[in-house]
């Protein structure tokens, strides 16, 4: 292919939704934490397409895995039994302790699908609860039903009215989500680490009252690990970390390694009130689907121990960072291999000074910084990433 800048641009400019602001830059090839932009220019990558490019790119085993499942079979649909999907629940199952999963193309179909789960069982329990409850700075994605547990007003008030029955409280209030919650209430909604919200953690206090008014109410637990799970943070759930016990959970973004896939995941109380014909999806899971996340799921496994080293060095790094430039990073956020640095200076003008240096990050939240690596990096990685990003900072404060 020979388009160059000028044409996608003219080409995208004339023809494609202008729903997104894009960095002007076309990336054209990867291999491993680099990209290629069409002049051959290498960037480093620390946001991995926003948590999706788990295993880098051109990652030999899913590269191999994802052409022989299209040269055997891509689809057949949900109307046949599958060679891969149960495979793929009892890995998933195992890693979480739930029972059933049900396989979705994105992580807000992943939500929707917890949604409807969670009004489902109510409605078979005989006391149909439709309330639902939710946490500042979360974000579960595009579609109504996901828009609606949405908190910031920016992205909901274009497209109300929404599904009316969704509260929002503050993590920093536990009286406030108790107060929230009632019998009433089908389910709590969370993010463990609010990414798109700026890679905020919930406080060990808020996850406390979470345990206690579900268990005084009998309220479902979402927790939405969209960005934090799939051993984004470390364990496999974020939730784990926090003691929590959800009984629904969404998962997406790494778990395709690029390939689209969504699951939701269930306790066997809540899937035993779902009958064949409630909810479904005709692309969701397919073969290739399940082949790239079952690769997914034996490549990640063997990088746990570099991970918490590139972790380490990532944390030990930014915490330096911080300390060294004590006017312009006021907060160092995160776990694993999710980090958020909130700066003072313009965030989107440090994005596009370390994009000018080859290195690529994103801005969240107005004043974020965020680094969501492929599972990959090494620390090698790490300082040179982070050598380019004390020099964008830099540059950004002038
Ligand atoms: C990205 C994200 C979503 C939405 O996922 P899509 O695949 O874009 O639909 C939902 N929840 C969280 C926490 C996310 O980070």
């Amino acid at each position: 292919m020979t388009t160059t800048t000028v044409d996608v641009k003219t080409l995208e400019t004339q023809h494609v939704l202008q729903n997104y602001k894009r960095f002007p830059v076309v990336f054209t090839r990867g291999e491993g934490v680099r990209l290629f932009d069409e002049t051959g220019r290498a960037y480093l990558d620390f946001l991995s397409g926003i948590g999706v490019a788990s295993l880098g790119y051109a990652h030999p085993a899913l590269t191999r895995a994802i052409a022989d499942q299209a040269a055997a079979l891509l689809h057949t649909s949900n109307l046949y039994f599958h060679p891969l999907q149960g495979q793929l629940a009892a890995r998933l199952t195992a890693l979480t302790g739930h029972d059933r999963a049900f396989f979705c193309n994105s992580g807000t179909e992943a939500i929707e699908a917890c949604l409807k789960f969670a009004r489902r069982f109510w409605f078979t329990e005989g006391q149909p609860r439709q309330k639902f409850v939710a946490l500042a700075h979360g974000f579960h994605g595009r579609t109504m039903g996901a828009l609606s547990v949405t908190w910031d007003d920016h992205y909901r008030a274009p497209f109300a009215p929404l599904v009316p029955t969704a509260t929002f409280v503050e993590t920093d209030d536990p009286a406030a989500l108790h107060a929230a919650v009632d019998d009433t209430t089908a389910a709590i909604i969370i993010e463990p680490i609010r990414g798109e919200g700026g890679v905020r953690p919930i406080p060990s206090a808020l996850a406390e009252a979470i345990r206690e008014a579900c268990a005084r109410t009998g309220a479902l637990l979402i927790a939405d690990e969209v960005q934090s799970g799939s051993w984004r943070t470390g364990p496999f759930l974020h939730s784990q970390a926090l003691g929590l016990s959800p009984d629904l959970v969404a998962l997406a973004k790494a778990l395709g390694g690029g390939v689209p896939v969504g699951a939701a995941l269930l306790t066997d109380r809540i899937a035993a009130t779902v009958v064949p014909g409630d909810h479904g999806t005709t692309y969701g899971g397919n073969l290739l689907a399940c082949r790239a996340a079952l690769t997914f799921l034996d490549e990640a496994d063997r990088l746990q121990d570099s991970m918490r080293a590139a972790s380490t060095r990532l944390f030990d790094r930014l915490h330096a960072l911080a300390a060294a430039r004590p006017g312009l990073i006021a907060d160092v956020r995160g776990a694993g291999l999710i980090a958020g640095i909130e700066v003072t200076v313009d965030a989107l003008a440090v994005v596009n000074a370390a994009l000018a240096r080859g290195l690529v990050i994103n801005r969240t939240s107005g004043t974020v910084l965020r680094l969501l690596p492929p599972y990959i990096v090494t620390p090698a990685h790490v300082d040179a990433a982070i050598d380019i990003l004390d020099q964008a900072l830099g540059a950004a404060a002038q």
